[in-house]
């Protein structure tokens, strides 16, 4: 039986890829950090949480690192664990770049050191292309210039250049997924997507009154989180190690996803969306497009899901939760959010 180690396993991807891997017969470790509260819903969520070996880790800790690795003895390693908003890196620039930069080196010497034959995967991401989708506005590959304008976004470039000189120095099979945009049911609420998910279900069922977004011109490349986890999968067991972009090479503006979402409750957004300069950065991509056709071609991987459908499945889930939520029925949520809207809801006995 094959063993997989997911890094960042309680986040989106995590969550589905552990899914993913256990369907395929995979012995699946998982490292999580250690906190008062772990979060652990998204594994809840999908039924996966009692077949997931979980190792509490810190992934800037080269030791602890090397520690989950000889646990779990696996064939591939999945490193997924990151501060990923990039709007947070501003805010601690030093504490990203050791969680996203730094911490690719801790998997990828432990992994010289312990066991060269060990596949690893990394999470790039269309952030490191940067301003240059500004100037080009083409659709980016795998040949496209990489120009950062976030620490995030370097943070990344750095695991990413770590990543292939791994790979050529060392020869170890070593990858970077350059992953656009992709979304789902278990997106973080900080994300746009989601957010507007959120609201429109919470203004369907009278919970809610308005949906406060910032610039709602800017395009992204939105794909479906499962179909991106299967593309890590593939990458890890092609026969060549090589990087490759996952993106869906449509692109479709902030604004678009809220007018369907509110298609979908029968209601006017304009009715309801305002306009708040908080949600406004300061520097901002009006559009993200990728070209995946290197994965199409060479993995046989292929996004399936359309841009309404992904909307739908999203408002849709986000309405069954707040109607259990109503309801007053269990179920697996975004734990610290929900729980703020219990102590609205009922006062401050609901914690007590
Ligand atoms: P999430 O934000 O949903 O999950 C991030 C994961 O990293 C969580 O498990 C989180 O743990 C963990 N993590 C955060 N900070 C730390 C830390 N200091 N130490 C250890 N673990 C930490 O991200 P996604 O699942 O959406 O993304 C997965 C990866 O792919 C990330 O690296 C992201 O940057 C990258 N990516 C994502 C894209 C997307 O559109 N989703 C696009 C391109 C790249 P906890 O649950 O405890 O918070
Ligand atoms: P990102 O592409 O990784 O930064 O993903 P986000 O979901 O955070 O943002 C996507 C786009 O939505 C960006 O261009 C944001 O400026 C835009 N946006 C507009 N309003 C909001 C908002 O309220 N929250 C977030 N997160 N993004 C917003």
């Amino acid at each position: 039986m094959k063993k997989a180690l997911i890094s960042g396993i309680t986040g989106q991807d995590g969550a589905y890829l552990a899914r993913h891997l256990l369907d395929n017969g995979y012995e699946v470790y998982g490292t999580y950090r250690r906190t008062s509260t772990p979060n652990f819903w998204r594994l809840d969520y999908l039924g996966i949480f009692d077949k997931i070996n979980l190792i509490s880790a810190d992934i800037t800790d080269f030791s602890s690192i090397l520690d989950a690795i000889k646990t779990s003895q696996a064939d591939e390693i999945y490193h997924l664990a990151a501060q990923s908003f990039v709007r947070a890196s501003y805010e601690s620039p030093i504490a990203t770049a050791n969680i996203d930069g730094i911490s690719v080196l801790n998997f990828l010497e432990a992994i010289r050191l312990h066991d060269e034959s060990t596949k690893f995967y990394f999470a790039g991401t269309s952030e490191m292309y940067g301003q240059s989708v500004q100037y080009q506005k083409m659709k980016l590959n795998e040949e496209s210039p990489f120009n950062p304008v976030s620490p995030y976004a370097t943070a990344k470039l750095y695991g990413y250049w770590t990543t292939r000189i791994y790979r050529e120095s060392y020869k170890l099979f070593s990858v970077s997924g350059i992953l656009f945009n992709h979304e789902s049911p278990l997106r973080g609420l900080e994300f746009v997507t989601r957010k507007i998910s959120n609201e429109i279900a919470r203004i369907h069922l009278g919970l809610s009154k308005e949906l406060r977004l910032g610039n709602m011109d800017s395009k992204r490349d939105w794909g479906y989180a499962p179909e991106y986890v299967e593309g890590m999968h593939l990458m890890l067991n092609s026969k060549t190690p090589k990087d490759y972009v996952l993106a869906t090479g449509e692109s479709h503006s902030v604004r678009e996803f809220v007018e369907e979402g509110f298609k979908l409750i029968g209601k006017d957004p304009e009715k309801y969306v305002k306009s708040d300069k908080t949600f406004r950065r300061h520097i901002d991509f009006d559009l993200v497009l990728g070209d995946s056709s290197k994965a199409q071609k060479e993995l046989g991987w292929k996004p399936k899901t359309s841009f309404r459908e992904l909307v739908k499945i999203m408002v849709n889930e986000d309405i069954r939760r707040w109607e259990k939520w109503q309801k007053g029925e269990r179920f697996s949520f975004d734990a610290p959010y929900y729980k703020e809207m219990e102590m609205k809801k009922r006062g401050r006995e609901v914690l007590e």
